[in-house]
């Protein structure tokens, strides 16, 4: 089988950023690297959770709302994907500082009641805030 472009970047080059993996059919696939990968520090998967949660719910409900197609984590836990579709390659640094320091004032889990979400047990706000605090930290000083 063919290597899928998302193994073909050098991991262990990659630092934590923001990162355009390319475009297709319009929409435009970005790396939100959270972590450097295979450094020993991974998200915690309920933080993991969470912070899919919060965050997918903030940048649906932002001015780019119509743009966003997918917001969804690594397996890998070291970042997430989100799709965009119409949104300014400029843009998405700005709309991504703005969605986080929105997720940091959450109170309660978006989603996360038992008809809501497949693993309501699951969830970690505090760990949520302090991962993405991490990450809009790392888009500010880019
Ligand atoms: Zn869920």
């Amino acid at each position: 089988m063919k290597k899928i472009p998302s193994f073909s970047k050098d991991h262990d080059k990659l630092l934590p950023g923001l990162y355009k993996c390319g475009e297709s059919h319009g929409v435009a696939t970005w790396d939100l690297r959270f972590k450097k990968p295979n450094a020993g520090d991974y998200i915690a998967q309920p933080a993991l959770h969470t912070t899919e949660h919060v965050l997918a719910t903030v940048l649906r409900n932002g001015r780019f709302a119509d743009g966003i197609i997918y917001f969804g984590p690594m397996g890998c836990r070291t970042g997430f994907y989100l799709l965009t579709c119409g949104i300014a390659d400029g843009d998405v640094a700005p709309m991504l500082k703005e969605a986080l320091k929105e997720a940091l004032k959450f109170s309660e889990i978006p989603g996360s009641r038992r008809e809501e979400c497949g693993n309501c047990a699951e969830h970690d706000l505090e760990g949520a805030k302090r991962e993405c605090a991490a990450y809009l930290a790392v888009l500010e000083n880019a």
